[in-house]
């Protein structure tokens, strides 16, 4: 650490040690690259966090200093990082081919602008493939065009392709305008419309424009909003479609663009128009990376890995979500090389899936055991994961909720989860947002195929429990988790009564439409549609285009005006003389 960097951290030492909560701190730098794991936990279980923490960036070089700046600076403590700045060193010392002191912070600026994931806590470079994908990436420097990742479930295409943008001359060579990820899955078109409505909302709330416009209506509309973006306020701008699963989608995005995709299926991109370029990601990764991983985790050398070590990245057939798995069971039991290699090797989960001929028993083998050695009450509150949707990413919140836990408790059990593997995080959103790989999830509601009723109803009345005073009513991510996804927990666990009630309540009806617009709330007339009555339908599509004006209407008023044998005007009629009653 050169010396005015140092004097500075000397200097604000203690208004360092009395401000900062360290463990945030840390997480940034540790995906800079510039903290290990180890250091991390030497410095938690520390008890003033603060303070080892100062001590340990006095030992470290510029690039930590400058890390520890960008990190102040994302977490909000701007005031502090005043006092830094005036010492931020210019150059970095580890000698990274000229990358300036400000390339870091502006790489990661931009990508966690865009929603870009971070690197997983232990990862290892593919430099062949990412050349690939760079090169391609490059060929979109011009022209639009369209890039597909395509490889097996767990292959690492979406790390690779979030690596591939991490780069700074590609992002300013290419990509000036900025790059935006947005996760899709396997999507109806409701859900699509809603997951395009928020990239717009992103875009025009970047804009200096006074008022943003209302939400697009049809995917059509969306479409149209999204070509007039991308062409005139965002030109040399990288989309990224995480997981595509059907060209219905794509459609959606047939707008001369420049857009990237993963997916498992090659021949996406064959209805829609423009240059298209492909990059295979083989099925695993090759032996040596395995191996790596492996290493990475247990913190030893790759030349002084057991001979198993070998045989487990085989049977793992390269795939870095297994090896990831049974790397993080080795790290807390350094001698079970032998033993998780039989486990991999056993064959209980055999059975026949016929979404994809790939062989997922390494993975089930694999979760199996990450389950099996978590503490009993633990493995329970894992199963509750297993009604979450797919590509839905959840607060600590929601889950805190679910469990009925302090929310700091939630975060520490989440954290476990995340340092076994078991669950993923994304710490570009605040607040972290949690969620299960694909293939997680397939596990887990194969596993627990039995009791998927049961778990949706718990869902259901913990959320009634919680909220026995009212609904949630703001915009934040648990509201919204609420607000979007009760319904179907309900639909899920058999509560069509219930259901029933919830979708006929107005008070429902007008939270709903009025936090997340009506597409979604007309979504769930369409998915749970035949449950409810024609009436409501019927009042929902003559009056759902009101439902989105601003300021937003009364419902009541507009529900006075149905029929008067109609459910809809009774309640109406109810809460306009509660109304009347209470003044
Ligand atoms: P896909 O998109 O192909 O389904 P992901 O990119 O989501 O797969 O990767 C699945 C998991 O595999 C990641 O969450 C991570 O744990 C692990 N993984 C993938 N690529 C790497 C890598 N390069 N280094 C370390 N782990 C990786």
């Amino acid at each position: 650490l050169e010396e005015g960097a140092r004097s500075c951290l000397l200097r604000c030492r203690h208004r360092l040690e009395e401000d900062i909560k360290p463990p945030y701190l840390m997480d940034h730098m540790i995906s800079d690259g510039v903290m290990t794991v180890d250091e991390e936990e030497r410095i938690t279980t520390q008890v003033n966090q603060a303070v080892s923490l100062v001590e340990l960036l006095l030992m470290k070089d510029n690039r930590a200093y400058i890390s520890f700046y960008n990190a102040l600076i994302k977490e909000k403590y701007e005031d502090l990082a005043i006092l830094l700045f005036p010492n931020l060193p210019r150059t970095l010392t580890d000698g990274q081919k000229n990358t300036s002191d400000g390339s870091l912070s502006y790489v990661q600026a931009v990508l966690s602008e865009g929603g870009v994931p971070q690197r997983p806590v232990v990862f290892v470079s593919r430099p062949e493939l990412l050349n690939r994908v760079r090169e391609k990436l490059y060929r979109l420097q011009k022209d639009p065009g369209w890039i597909t990742v395509f490889g097996m479930a767990g292959s690492g295409k979406s790390v690779l392709a979030a690596e591939a943008v991490r780069d700074h001359r590609l992002i300013e060579d290419c990509f000036p305008g900025g790059i935006h990820w947005l996760s899709i899955g396997q999507v109806e078109k409701p859900d699509l419309l809603v997951k395009i409505q928020s990239l717009c909302f992103r875009l025009e709330q970047n804009l200096d424009s006074q008022s943003l416009s209302r939400p697009p209506n049809s995917l059509d509309e969306a479409k149209e909003r999204l070509r007039f973006l991308m062409l005139r306020k965002y030109p040399r701008t990288l989309l990224i479609l995480d997981d595509i699963w059907d060209s219905t989608v794509l459609k959606a995005f047939d707008i001369q663009c420049r857009l990237l995709l993963t997916t498992r299926n090659r021949s996406l991109t064959d209805s829609v128009s423009g240059a298209k370029y492909e990059v295979e990601v083989e099925s695993g990764l090759d032996e040596s990376k395995g191996l790596e991983i492996l290493a990475l985790y247990t913190k030893a050398k790759v030349q002084g890995l057991p001979e198993e070590a070998r045989s487990i990245v085989r049977e793992c057939k390269g795939s870095p979500l297994v090896v990831s798995l049974i790397g993080a069971l080795l790290k807390e039991k350094p001698n079970r090389w032998r033993y998780y290699l039989c486990q991999l090797q056993q064959k209980q989960f055999k059975r026949i899936r016929k979404s994809s001929s790939y062989d997922y028993d390494a993975l089930d083998q694999a979760m199996a055991a990450s389950i099996e050695v978590l503490p009993d009450e633990h493995q329970d509150l894992y199963k509750d994961l297993t009604v979450i949707e797919k590509d839905v990413k959840i607060p600590a919140k929601v889950l805190s909720v679910l469990w009925d836990l302090e929310q700091e408790e939630v975060e520490d059990i989440l954290e476990e989860f995340v340092n076994k593997s078991l669950l993923f995080v994304d710490n570009n959103s605040k607040p972290y947002l949690y969620y299960l790989h694909d293939l997680q999830l397939d596990f887990l509601v194969e596993q627990n195929r039995t009791q998927l009723e049961d778990l949706h109803t718990k869902v259901v009345r913990q959320y009634q429990q919680h909220y026995r005073y009212g609904p949630p009513t703001s915009g934040d991510e648990e509201c919204l988790y609420w607000i979007r996804f009760l319904t179907y927990h309900m639909a899920k666990a058999n509560l069509s009564q219930e259901l029933y009630s919830l979708m006929f309540s107005l008070d429902w009806v007008s939270i709903k439409a009025q936090i997340m617009g009506p597409a979604h709330l007309i979504n769930d007339y369409v998915e749970f549609g035949p449950i409810l009555d024609k009436e409501f339908q019927e009042f929902l599509s003559l009056n759902g285009h009101q439902l989105e004006q601003r300021p937003f209407p009364d419902v009541v008023q507009l529900a006075l005006s149905q029929p008067h044998t109609s459910e809809v005007y009774r309640q109406a009629l109810q809460q306009a003389q509660d109304r009347a009653r209470s003044g």
